[in-house]
Order: structure tokens, then C-alpha cells, then sequence
């Protein structure tokens, strides 16, 4: 029965801007992997908000935690200290084995700040000329949507009609060093990447990279900024993407997930020598490390501290890369998995990406298509085997056809 959903959706299309292009479901409730729309329909989510829901939906302790902040105080803007402040600082710069923590909200202020940093520290810690600074950015990317970040995409969409852009970024093929190092010249003050490309479409960067950008950055007096908006905090199977090849950056940026999927929290984490050129006056945001934020980005931080998350995205992979790889031939053609997150390139004869995602709807199962024909797949890391193995079925059985 979907008698409420047609009418839901007319009315959720008729007064927004269309920006999105959403599959046809209303949801109305969910909980831990699945989500239940207006009609009473159940499904299985396969995206976790694109990693912003790592710990599935309605998780009990960030529920409470949340809860209980709601109920004290919850906003007091920076120009106040509040009594959830220190906490959160403190666990994330832990977590990331870095001294200071810059929070924000979205993805894309994130970003917006690491850059910001990056420059700042250009100037004044490597000598840069004013206003000369270059960052290095890989094909491909997705950083978010700021004019200044979509000034260096290469997705049509993302960029055309937005321009006049900011100047002072340099793209090199994703995946390639000697690219890389050819680009660095001494007004280079970042390499801007993310570890893996998720909105890319979970494209997995040879072995090897994310090393060698460390070294040239190290070598180069250049900082190493690793987007780990989508990659990091427990997907794929490491706390940070990062880890895979026990890499550490000069800048971790971080978001989605770091909300818990109750708050937008992101933020930048560095160490004093890099974080600590912005003074007083010279970044903020009003919302950025407010009370509830900081207390359910604590309770997130504590609960990647154990391992038991990262560890269950590392087995949970296992399941997904043996089903995916079986499809390989059969209605798909060509599978990256890295932990609990995977690409999966639909053989164009079956359809696009789209048409796949719609069937699975008919099927119970929500997933996101991206760049046409490929599907990505991020279920929340609580997901139970038995459900994941049901929906990639599902995935099976509609690509087979
Ligand atoms: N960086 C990466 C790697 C992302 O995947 C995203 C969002 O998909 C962003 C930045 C932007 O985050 P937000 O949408 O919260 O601004």
C-alpha cells in the first residue's frame, strides 16, 4: 500500500529547490539499518546517509546522550565556554593523535577551514609570498559544495554555472605520485585528497599512494590534508582510511559520521604548529562546537575508542566483497571494497545506476547510485550479516535480470 507516499512526495517536490533528485520513498522512522516510510513499508538502508550514519539509526547511547544535552543546554556560540567543550577537543584530538581540534558543522566548512589553515600557515610558518599559495587537489575529488570547493572539481555538475572561481589549486591525477611531485612548487602549501573517493565512487587509490604523499609532503615542507569526511571513523574497517597504510596526515577533516546522525559536527584536527596560526577573529562559526554537538561528538569518539566498530566494518567487508565479487559477469563489471564500503559498476546492458537503485526500492533495499552507473554502498556498520547477506541478494537478483 503506498497511499500516503504519493502524496508525501508531491508535497515534499512541489516546495523545494531541485537540487536533489531523490528515489521515490517517504521516510518516516528508522532504526539501527532500517528505516520505515509513511505507508508502513520497510527497508533496508545500504547508504547510512552517505557514512553519516555509521552507528545506524536511533543508536540508544548517542539517543541518550543526546537527550540528556538537550534537556541542559545546547547552544551558547563560541563567544562562551561551555562544560562540553573540553571533552570532545580532547577525545577527538586523541583519537586522531593530534593536539587541537577545530569544529565546525558540515563537511564543506570543514574543508573550507582546512584550506584556510593550510594558506594561513603558508604564509607565515613556510614563507609563501602573500597570496601565492597553491594547494594540490587529485581528479576526481569531492570536497563539497562552496564555490572555493567546487572551483576544483572536475564534475561538470558540481562546477559549471558557479564560476568566477578562487584561484590557487592545481589537480593531478588521483592515484598518480609522479603527478603529484611535478606539481609541487615551493608556493605549494597543501596536497588536499581523500584517502579513498567516495562520492567517485569508493575508487580505491593503488597501494602505496597515501605513503608516498606523506613522504613528498614531508619532504616538500608541504602539509598532507586527508578528507576523511566519508572514508574515516570506522568504514572501512581503520578508524581513518589513513591507517590502511598507517599513514598520518598533517590535517585530518572530518564530518558525517562525527554527528553520530543526530547532529551536523565536523571539524579539523591538527597539531599546534599547523592549527595554531588561526588567532582569535580570524575563523568561527556560530553553531561550530556547540553543546550538543560536542556531546554527542564525545559519545561517537568513545565508541570508535574500543575498536569493536572498526573491527565489525573489517568482517562485515568480508561477507560483502565475496557476494560482490560473485556478480562480477553476472549484471556487474567491476567491484572496490575497502571494509564496510563498496563501488560496484553495474554493467551498463542491466542499466543505470539509477534503475538498479529503483528496483531495489520495489525490493526493500535503499542505495545510491553516483556518476550513472555505480553504485555505492555504505550500510551502517550495525547492520546484522543476515540482513546485509538479504539485501545483497536483493542486489543479485536485480542485476541479473
Ligand atoms: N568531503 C567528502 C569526502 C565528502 O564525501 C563530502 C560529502 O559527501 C564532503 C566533503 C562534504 O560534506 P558536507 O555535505 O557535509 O558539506
Amino acid at each position: 500500500d503506498t497511499q500516503h507516499s504519493a502524496a508525501a512526495l508531491e508535497a515534499a517536490e512541489a516546495r523545494t529547490a531541485h537540487n536533489y533528485h531523490p528515489l521515490p520513498v517517504v521516510l518516516a522512522n528508522a532504526e539501527g539499518a532500517w528505516m520505515t516510510d509513511v505507508d508502513g513499508r520497510r527497508f533496508l538502508d545500504l547508504l547510512a546517509g552517505y557514512s553519516a550514519l555509521n552507528f545506524g539509526h536511533s543508536h540508544p547511547r548517542l539517543l541518550e546522550v543526546a537527550h540528556a544535552q538537550l534537556d541542559r543546554i545546547t547552544l551558547t556560540s563560541r563567544a562562551f565556554v561551555h562544560d562540553r567543550f573540553a571533552a570532545f577537543t580532547a577525545a577527538l584530538g586523541d583519537l586522531c593523535g593530534k593536539d587541537l581540534v577545530l569544529p565546525m558543522n558540515t563537511g564543506a566548512e570543514a574543508v573550507e577551514t582546512a584550506i584556510k589553515v593550510a594558506r594561513k600557515w603558508g604564509y607565515e610558518v613556510k614563507g609563501v609570498p602573500a597570496d601565492r599559495a597553491e594547494i594540490v587537489v587529485a581528479s576526481g575529488n569531492f570536497h563539497g559544495r562552496t564555490t572555493t570547493i567546487v572551483g576544483f572539481s572536475d564534475d561538470a555538475d558540481a562546477r559549471d554555472g558557479f564560476g568566477p572561481f578562487a584561484p590557487g589549486f592545481v589537480t593531478v591525477r588521483y592515484g598518480d605520485l609522479e603527478a603529484l611531485e611535478a606539481a609541487i612548487t615551493p608556493h605549494t602549501v597543501a596536497v588536499l585528497v581523500e584517502p579513498i573517493q567516495g562520492e567517485g565512487g569508493v575508487v580505491i587509490p593503488p597501494t602505496g599512494y597515501l605513503r608516498g604523499v606523506r613522504e613528498i609532503c614531508t619532504r616538500e615542507n608541504v602539509l598532507f590534508a586527508a578528507d576523511e569526511i566519508q572514508a574515516g571513523l570506522g568504514r572501512t574497517g581503520r578508524t581513518f582510511a589513513c591507517d590502511h597504510e598507517d599513514v598520518v596526515p598533517d590535517l585530518y577533516v572530518l564530518g558525517k559520521a562525527l554527528g553520530g546522525g543526530i547532529v551536523p559536527v565536523s571539524a579539523v584536527v591538527a597539531d599546534r604548529d599547523v592549527l595554531g596560526v588561526l588567532k582569535p577573529g580570524q575563523h568561527g562559526s556560530t553553531f561550530g562546537g556547540n553543546p550538543l554537538a560536542c556531546a554527542v561528538g564525545t559519545a561517537v569518539v568513545e565508541m570508535l575508542s574500543t575498536g569493536d566498530f572498526q573491527q565489525r566494518a573489517t568482517d562485515l567487508g568480508v561477507l560483502v566483497r565475496e557476494r560482490l565479487e560473485a556478480l562480477v559477469g553476472h549484471g556487474v563489471v567491476g567491484v572496490r571494497v575497502r571494509g564496510l564500503w563498496a563501488g560496484i559498476d553495474v554493467d551498463p546492458a542491466v542499466g543505470t545506476g539509477r534503475e538498479v537503485c529503483e528496483a531495489l526500492m520495489e525490493r526493500g533495499v535503499l542505495a545510491k547510485d553516483t556518476h550513472g552507473s555505480t553504485i555505492r554502498l555504505a550500510p551502517p556498520l550495525v547492520v546484522s550479516p543476515e540482513d546485509l547477506a538479504w539485501g545483497l541478494d536483493q542486489l543479485a537478483d536485480v542485476v541479473a535480470r
